[in-house]
């Protein structure tokens, strides 16, 4: 058995119609990509490098220093020895507050959290900017910004990028000027303009656990609620199905590194929408690799193709589960 799952480790993940699917680990800290080429992730598709900045007791001036972010990032990029490496920008407030203490909003989920955050803090955004850039001399790196909505925010995050890079340049320090830059689809608004991400962006990552907390309207961390928080939600499936198909019709390609790609149970859903790029738990890589292997798209496709069109819940739960007994 042991000998068994040693070698799906190291098999490459291609359904059964011979198409090939990237597994990707989410990671909280450099440290994680031990389990990350241990369960023989092809890379990083997550780097949630809030963890860098979070329990730290204070604020502004208690940041992690851009060589102290520098030297963490580049110590991940050197243990995934060549494979991409994507960093996202800091993604405070709400569920990951920077300090409890300082949480003053009624509502955090809607404030001023992650991208519009780090707008609103221009110095310490560029440093940590210039510290994933200065990263990139050292092997593939992605950049990744969560909670991104208005095209004036694109805007603004690509010109602090090259604000970054100029710094870089006149320090004379190195970077990848190539490096791709991508956008966090994860509000309802995005998904729903998602041409204007594709013609600025170079890739997208899907943030299933907040499109469907702000699609459901519903606070993800909040237990009285949690029965309503539903991924097979026909509106959730609409939004992830379009993005997936609108992207990939223009050539950019898209993740989902939101918990439902390290649902096993859903992973034939997600094939079936045309997703190729899956980023998870380390944990849960193997699961969702086994049931790549045993899935054959030319039979999933139509099917998802229907469970699209229907909006019972009830009939596309069991939908779902037809889907995943089929060929099993
Ligand atoms: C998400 O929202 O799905 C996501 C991947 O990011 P986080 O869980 O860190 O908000
Ligand atoms: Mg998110």
């Amino acid at each position: 058995e042991r000998k068994k799952l040693g070698k799906l480790k190291k098999m490459p993940a291609v359904t059964k119609d011979g198409t090939e699917i990237t597994l990707l680990a989410n990671i909280e800290l450099p440290e994680d990509c031990t389990a990350a080429m241990e369960a023989g992730a092809m890379g990083v598709g997550l780097f949630r490098s809030e963890y860098l900045f979070m329990g730290r007791a204070g604020f502004v001036n208690k940041l992690p220093s851009e060589d102290e972010q520098f030297e963490s990032y580049r110590q991940a990029v050197a243990a995934m020895k060549g494979r991409p490496v994507t960093i996202r920008t800091l993604d405070i407030g709400a569920d990951k507050p920077l300090d409890m203490a300082e949480q003053t909003s009624l509502n955090p989920a809607l404030g001023l959290r992650a991208i519009r955050f780090c707008l609103a803090e221009p110095q310490m955004f560029l440093a940590q900017l210039r510290a994933i850039l200065r990263a990139s001399a050292y092997g593939p790196v992605k950049l990744l910004i969560p909670m991104l909505a208005h095209a004036f925010e694109i805007d603004q995050s690509l010109a602090m990028i090259e604000q970054a890079k100029a710094q870089l340049r006149d320090a004379g320090k190195k970077f990848d000027p190539l490096i791709p830059i991508g956008a966090m689809i994860e509000i309802p608004a995005a998904a729903l303009t998602l041409p204007m991400f594709v013609k600025k962006m170079d890739f997208l990552s899907i943030g299933t656990n907040d499109l469907i907390q702000y699609t459901l309207a519903i606070d993800r961390a909040d237990h009285e609620v949690a029965h309503l928080y539903n991924p097979l939600h026909p509106a959730v499936l609409y939004l992830l199905a379009s993005t997936i198909s609108i992207a990939t019709k223009a050539g950019i390609p898209v993740a989902v590194c939101g918990e439902m790609a390290g649902d096993m149970k859903l992973t034939r859903l997600l094939l079936g929408m045309g997703l190729r790029e899956f980023s998870m738990h380390p944990t849960q890589l193997l699961a969702v690799k086994h049931e790549i292997l045993n899935s054959d798209l030319n039979e999933i496709t139509p099917s998802v193709k229907k469970i699209l069109r229907s909006f019972d819940p009830m009939a596309i739960a069991e939908a779902v589960n037809q889907l995943n007994q089929a060929g099993a």
